[in-house]
Parts: C-alpha cells; structure tokens; sequence
C-alpha cells in the first residue's frame, strides 16, 4: 500500500484535480490519497478567522472570497452539479454556523475550527470527482481524518495520539471494499471531535503519519518542483534535483528551514523505514528524489536553504547574572507559551542569542515579556542561510562582504544570520 499526498498547488485549479486523477489512475497499488486544501484556500481563511475574531465588517466578504474560488473550480469540472452543490452547501452552511456566533476567546480554537474548511472543502470536491464523473476509472473512499487522527486539545499545533490513532486508523483503513481512500492532510480531531490542525503545511506530516500507522510501503509527496533541489531556483543559478539522500540529511534540511519538506515528516518515516518519494505532479513520468536509508555513502551537493523572516534577539540578564540553566529554561518556557520556533541559538557567559520566526501578532508581547528580566535587543529583517557541504570558496562567495550577525560553523554545516536584501 501506498501514500500519495497531494499540496495546494496541485489542486489549485480544474485542472490540477484532473491531473491528479490521471496520476492515482496509473497506481495499481493499493493506495491513500492525502490532499490540501486548494491554492491559497488557508491562508484566506486565516483572513477569515481574523476578521471573525476580532469582529471586523469584513467577515462575510472574506468568506465569499473562499467559496467563489472553490466555485470556479467546480464550475469548471463538473457537468452535473447535484451532489457536488449539496455537499458544499451542508460544508458552507457549518462555516456560516460558526462565523455568525460570537467567538470564543481562545484564538487558536477558533482558528482550527474554520481553517480546517480548506481541506474538507478540497477533499469533498476531489472525491466527488473521482467518483461520479463518467471519466472515472479509480474511485476513492472519502474519510474524515477527524475521526481516526486523534490530537491532543494543542489547537493549532495538536500532538497525535498515536496509539490510539494507529488503533481507528486500522479499523477504517481496511481495503476490504476500496483500493483507494481520500483523505484530507493537515486536520485532525480531539477525543470530543473538537478539530485541530497540525501547524502550517501540516499536510505531508499526516501523511507520514498515516504512512507509519499503516505500515505503508512508501510516501510519495507529489509537488510543482521536479525533487529536492540544492537550492531555491528563484534564488540561485545552477541549481540540481538531489536524486537520493538519507533520513538523516532530509531532516537537517528541513529543520534549516528547506520548504519542500515539513519538518516533522520525516521521523515517522524513518521509525519504520519508509521510503519517501519527492515527485513533480507536472512532470509524473520523471523519478524526482528519493529519501531513505542507504548503505552506501551518498554524495551530496553543497545545498543552500535559505530562512526568511527571522528575528534575532540578544537576552541579557539584568543582574549580570550567568546565562545557566535555569535562565534557559525560562527564556525557552517564555518562547514555548508563544508557541515560537526557535531556529539558531548563541550564548555567551552573559548574553543569548536566538534566532527566531517573526510573529507580527505576538512579537510586541514577546519583547515585552521578555524585558522584564533581560535587557534584550533585537533586529527584525533578517534572512538564516545554511550551507550544507560548504567549501571555503562557496562561503567567500555567498557572505563576501556582507554584514554577518551570527556566524556558526562545524565539519558538514555553516549558518550565517545577515540582514535581509
Ligand atoms: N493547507 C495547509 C497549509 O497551507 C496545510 C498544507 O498545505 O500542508 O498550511
Ligand atoms: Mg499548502
């Protein structure tokens, strides 16, 4: 058996769902299909859960923003519209449910239950397509992953159950009357079926998740560039697809801040050796990358990520006291309640330095929290480039005469922080 996962950009039109089709049609595996929600679908309902949230006059506007890009798309695939109308009428009358209460005070709450629109919209149309029009070759069991993939109450950030999780996941992802199920990434559900989300391009860490629980032989991650490249190409020139690396370097990789993998995708993979395959959905004949555990030494490229919209803040202890432990797990206690993800750290025996992602909603109550301890002094604007398999020459030729911040540096990996171009 088989995961595929499908991105936004995949689905972003008509068209992007009919390639889908004719690329789970060429499968004859037993398989799972894990899709996001269209396009930019989440980030519109981000704006949708802002102006709910804070009760703004924008609200309905920014809903109907949300169905008339869904409703181009099914005007553009379906010709008879019966069921497709009725499943997102019951879908948009639950949003319109919602919208038109009073919202709660809790921001992450309210955020899951309306986000998680994008997917279930996206899924409800997928299925629906694959499975009445006539050019229907493979049809697919729709799930709700909310009643199988079990989340703590951590909105926005949930931590799988994963044993009880592995157990409904087994019950209903049988393949005793299906060779294909459909189902939505980045959602899931609490014990009361509250939803929950799994962070931001959660999407291919439930498919790993799922790949894990039920064993699957591999995950492919079908994406609109042709692999894992070395670099951004927007960025850089000479950039190479990497055909084969290990766990390990995907790992690195994404936790540096490389965008083509999630990083929590990779542990469950790797827990039980699954093979993770990075495709382009433009170009399904070619083999894109392949992640797994070699034997052999793989040679790699020297590879550059670069991680935009940082902060990096220097704590010092008002005191003069030592940065120790404990003033670690305070600083840490202090980012963990923001929920921020700290991506470089740098001490000193009286200064830290960290580098964080910038939160424009919680950065002014961050710094604030954080004065009452710490003189603290910050620059936003600033870009964290890595350098996997550097050389001395790449360095001199990437930094040169830039202002560097931070520099850190080891045997496989160099990290600047520079201010932002
Ligand atoms: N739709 C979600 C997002 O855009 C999850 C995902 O795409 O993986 O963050
Ligand atoms: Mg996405």
């Amino acid at each position: 058996m088989k995961i595929f996962k499908f991105g936004g950009a995949s689905v972003k039109s008509a068209e992007g769902v009919r390639n889908l089709q004719s690329i789970i049609n060429t499968e004859k595996d037993n398989l799972v299909v894990v899709i996001s929600a269209m396009g930019k679908t989440t980030n519109a309902l981000e704006a949708v859960t802002n102006s709910f949230f804070s009760q703004k006059p924008d609200l309905m506007r920014n809903v109907q923003i949300v169905k008339d890009f869904h409703e181009q798309i099914v005007s553009e695939l379906f010709n008879d519209r019966t069921l497709i109308d009725t499943l997102l009428d019951e879908l948009y009358k639950k949003l319109h449910d919602i919208v038109c209460q009073k919202p709660t005070k809790n921001y992450d709450y309210e955020y899951d239950r309306i986000v998680s629109f994008g997917e279930l919209i996206s899924t409800t149309i997928v299925a629906a397509f694959l499975n009445v029009e006539p050019t229907a070759t493979k049809t697919c069991k729709f799930v709700d992953i909310r009643t199988c993939l079990k989340t703590d109450e951590n909105f926005r950030e949930g931590n799988v159950n994963i044993d009880l999780s592995e157990k409904l996941c087994h019950t209903i992802f049988t393949f005793e009357d299906t060779n294909c199920y459909l189902t939505q990434g980045f959602i899931a559900g609490t014990l009361t079926n509250q939803t929950t989300t799994l962070g931001r391009e959660g999407s291919d860490y439930t498919a790993a998740i799922l790949a894990n629980l039920l064993n699957a032989d591999s995950l492919t991650i079908w994406k609109d560039v042709p692999g894992v490249m070395n670099a951004d190409p927007k960025r850089y020139d000479e950039v190479v697809i990497i055909p084969r690396m290990n766990y390990k370097e995907a790992i690195e990789l994404s936790y540096c801040g490389a965008s083509v993998i999630h990083p929590k995708t990779v542990k469950p993979l790797q827990n039980k050796k699954i093979p993770l395959h990075v495709r382009s959905f433009i170009e399904p004949e070619k083999q894109g990358s392949i992640i797994n555990e070699f034997q052999e030494r793989v040679q790699m490229p020297p590879i550059y990520i670069n991680k935009n919209n940082q902060v990096l803040l220097t704590l010092r202890p008002r005191d003069f006291s030592f940065i120790a432990e404990e003033r670690l797990s305070h600083i840490f206690s202090i980012l963990a309640g923001y929920k921020l993800k700290v991506s470089l750290i740098q001490m000193s025996a009286i200064s830290f330095s960290l580098c964080i992602d910038y939160n424009k909603i919680h950065f002014n109550a961050l710094i604030s929290d954080l004065k009452d301890e710490y003189e603290v002094l910050y620059n936003t604007d600033v870009e964290l480039i890595t350098i996997r398999h550097y050389t001395q020459e790449i360095v001199d030729k990437l930094v040169g005469e830039k202002v560097v911040f931070v520099e850190q540096r080891n045997r496989n990996t160099i990290r600047f922080v520079v201010p932002t171009n």
